[in-house]
């Protein structure tokens, strides 16, 4: 009981008590961008080579870098400068003018916890100006109907689970 009474004060006291609106539109505007990193744990790893038809293995020496003990997806150089995570494919719409061209995860189904549990990152979730500032990236951020509360927000960010349909998902109504 006690517990759930710090709780409940926590959630009144964050700057976004009333909750925060977020419906992916699957631009894939976070999958690119400056070099960074996608960490992968080795459970995501089985879980990608499962999907992908491949050994640990393989999936590893194709599609990840090393860090010391830490492995991070690896990243494409496109010719505007970005940094794509390998897993950004782009539509397949052919005649389509490049412009209008759409990217997409091509392993969402089995993506790492880290892009599961986007846009509910600590960082983004300090003030209203980190999480604006996000958005003019993610452009799902305070946008749609859809509205995460302080609860929902606060088990997204602390998830140590990868959940299996987790709501920030593009594909949950
Ligand atoms: S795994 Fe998918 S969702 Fe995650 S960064 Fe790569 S392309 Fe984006
Ligand atoms: S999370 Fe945001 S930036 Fe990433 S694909 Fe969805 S709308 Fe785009």
């Amino acid at each position: 009981m006690k517990l759930d009474v710090i709780n409940s004060k926590v959630e009144e006291s964050v700057w976004y008590s009333d909750g925060l609106a977020f419906t992916c539109s699957q631009c894939g505007n976070c999958c690119t961008g400056p070099p960074g990193y996608v960490w992968i744990s080795q459970e995501e790893i089985h879980r990608l080579a499962d999907f992908l038809k491949l050994s640990a293995e393989e999936v590893i020496k194709r599609f990840c870098r090393r860090f010391g003990d830490r492995l991070s997806l690896k990243e494409r150089m496109t010719p505007q400068g970005q940094y794509d995570c390998i897993f950004l494919k782009e539509s397949d719409e052919t005649s389509a003018p490049a412009a209008s061209k759409r990217k997409f995860c091509s392993v969402y189904p089995v993506r790492p916890l880290q892009c599961r549990t986007w846009p509910f990152w600590p960082e983004n979730l300090n003030n209203r100006q980190s999480w604006n500032h996000a958005a003019k990236r993610c452009h799902g951020m305070n946008s749609g109907k859809r509205v995460f509360g302080v609860k929902e927000i606060h088990a997204i960010r602390d998830a140590s689970d990868w959940p299996e349909n987790p709501p920030t998902s593009a594909t949950r109504k």
